[in-house]
């Protein structure tokens, strides 16, 4: 991971940026920053990796429909009204852009408008070098995998390659691709950098 060349694109592009050799450091770096919060949390292999939600739970109020016992549809609402939003991306590009590509969108909806800050967890294996390769990696790979893990009935889940078909399928996953060039207006956003592989 280039992070001097990440850290130059991204506060360029008003983001602030941190970086960490491993998920242990990164997570005890979000648990000082974090505290008194409502802190909600995006669909996040790289966020359940690092177990985000048990260590940030300490002191603060959490929510994720992966884990609350609310429905989910009733936590991803709850999560739209939090102080603080935690994510991973589909795609960081290495020229300052991110690309996340949701199904229900909640994920999409909630890094861009109502949380006061926003914390992306990037593991290495998320950076591609342009925008282009970004949301084909996102594409490719991240939404591709991610079919696989909920066992829907798409082409990319069923095919021995990682592609994607863009599909018809009722059972498609990718609805709305966002890509975030600048914070958006009133909220901070940090990329929290990780030397690792997390996530998809
Ligand atoms: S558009 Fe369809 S084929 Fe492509 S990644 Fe999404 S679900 Fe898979």
């Amino acid at each position: 991971m280039d992070y001097g060349k990440l850290k130059k694109n991204f506060e360029d592009h008003r983001f602030l940026t941190s970086y960490f050799e491993t998920r242990e450091e990164a997570a005890a770096y979000l648990k000082e920053k974090i505290r008194g919060e409502k802190v909600g949390f995006g669909g996040s292999m790289t966020c359940q990796e690092m177990g985000l939600y048990e260590l940030l739970k300490e002191n603060n109020q959490v929510v994720w429909h992966w884990k609350d016992e609310m429905t989910a549809a009733e936590a991803r609402r709850a999560a739209m009204d939090s102080t603080v939003y935690i994510l991973s991306a589909n795609g960081v590009s290495e020229t300052g852009e991110l690309v996340n590509i949701d199904g229900t969108g909640n994920r999409a909806a909630a890094s861009l408008f109502g949380p006061e800050r926003v914390f992306y967890v990037i593991g290495r294996n998320k950076i591609a070098p342009d925008l282009h390769s970004t949301i084909a990696r996102a594409k490719n790979t991240a939404c591709t995998k991610n079919a696989r893990r909920l066992g829907v009935k798409t082409p990319c889940a069923a095919s021995e390659e990682l592609r994607c078909y863009d599909c018809n399928s009722p059972a498609r996953i990718c609805s709305a691709t966002v890509i975030l060039e600048r914070p958006c207006n009133g909220m901070t956003v940090e990329l929290v950098f990780i030397n690792e592989d997390l996530g998809y």
